[in-house]
């Protein structure tokens, strides 16, 4: 089976190869015509995932998978939520962006741990040439948002994300301490990729 995969992130292609080899399943390159550009108007990740897969998979005839994800803050009504990436503006700058959570943090008056929960969401949707969803799943993984930025791996909301689901061994540790793997165990994309991996399992076995 050979799959499209609708980003030009080249960390997300390496992390899906990785994943699909096992089972399989070959990766398709982004075409030349390049993706299209697809609008995230959707008021969810799911939906934004479906949309994005859906238009790739209708121009160019081929199944095709699409993420998208980010952080949800309960203080702030779930924002930043889908708009993520260009919370700070459209230059999706992570230092700006983790910048403005503090301060949008301390003007609601989140100053407790207890006040600043939060969770990161990833949704991929699977679909078929002619644009219908063959395979939707979501992960999650939550915690809070600390007041300082803590550790310095990987990118995004990741230095200001304290792990805090209990009894895994990197419970209580920031997802900017974690080494790749730990992190890939518990955070939001390592479960929805975990799920897709299980879903497509079932879906190539059942096939004669
Ligand atoms: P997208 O799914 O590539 O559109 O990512 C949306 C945005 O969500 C990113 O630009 C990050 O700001 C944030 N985000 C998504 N996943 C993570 C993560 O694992 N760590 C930190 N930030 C993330």
């Amino acid at each position: 089976m050979q799959i499209l995969l609708a980003t030009g992130n080249k960390k997300k292609r390496a992390e899906f190869e990785r994943l699909f080899a096992p089972l399989g399943v070959e990766l398709l390159g982004v075409p030349a015509a390049g993706l299209p550009d697809t609008v995230e108007d959707r008021p969810d990740f799911a939906g934004n995932a479906e949309k994005k897969a859906r238009e790739a998979a209708l121009a160019f005839g081929v199944w095709t998978l699409a993420d998208d994800s980010g952080l949800s803050v309960d203080a702030l009504g779930g924002a930043p939520g889908v708009h993520s990436a260009r919370f700070a503006g459209e230059h999706g700058d992570d230092a700006a962006n983790n910048a403005k959570l503090l301060t949008e943090l301390a003007a609601v008056g989140a100053t407790e741990p207890a006040d600043r929960a939060a969770h990161f969401t990833c949704a991929l949707c699977l679909c078929r040439p002619d644009g219908s969803v063959a395979l939707a799943v979501e992960g999650e993984a939550h915690g809070q948002i600390l007041d300082a930025p803590r550790g310095d791996r990987d990118f995004g909301y990741d230095p200001l994300f304290l792990f805090t689901e209990p009894g895994f061994a990197e419970t209580g540790r920031g997802f900017a301490e974690l080494e790749p793997a730990g992190k890939a165990a518990v955070s939001h994309r390592g479960r929805a990729l975990a799920l897709l991996a299980e879903g497509l399992e079932g879906r190539l076995k059942r096939k004669p």
